[in-house]
C-alpha cells in the first residue's frame, strides 16, 4: 500500500455500501481497483473511502471502492486513530 504524502487520507464510511466505480474511471463495474492496493476487486468491493476537496465553495467527495483486505485494515486502523484523538485531548 502506497499513501502519498499530499493524498487526502482515506476513511472508511459503510462497510456494506453498495458497489460504486470511481468517479474519475471509465472502466465497467466488474474491473474494480483497490484504491489501496490496486489489486483487481472481484465481485464486491469490500467497502468505501472517503475523499473530500474543497476548492472555494465547490466541495467535491469521492468514495473509492476498497478490496476485501483493505476495507477493514483502513476502518479498523481510522478508529484506533479516533480512539487515539479522544484520549490525547482528555
Ligand atoms: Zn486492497
Amino acid at each position: 500500500m502506497t499513501i502519498r504524502a499530499r493524498d487526502p487520507l482515506p476513511l472508511l464510511t459503510e462497510a456494506e455500501a453498495s458497489p460504486r466505480p470511481r468517479a474519475s474511471a471509465t472502466r465497467a463495474p466488474t474491473t474494480l481497483v483497490c484504491d489501496a492496493c490496486d489489486e483487481p476487486i472481484v465481485g464486491e468491493p469490500g467497502g468505501h473511502g472517503l475523499y473530500v476537496w474543497t476548492r472555494g465553495d465547490t466541495v467535491r467527495y469521492e468514495e473509492p471502492p476498497l478490496c476485501q483486505s483493505c476495507a477493514p485494515t483502513i476502518g479498523i486502523c481510522a478508529l484506533a486513530g479516533w480512539d487515539r484523538e479522544d484520549e490525547e485531548s482528555e
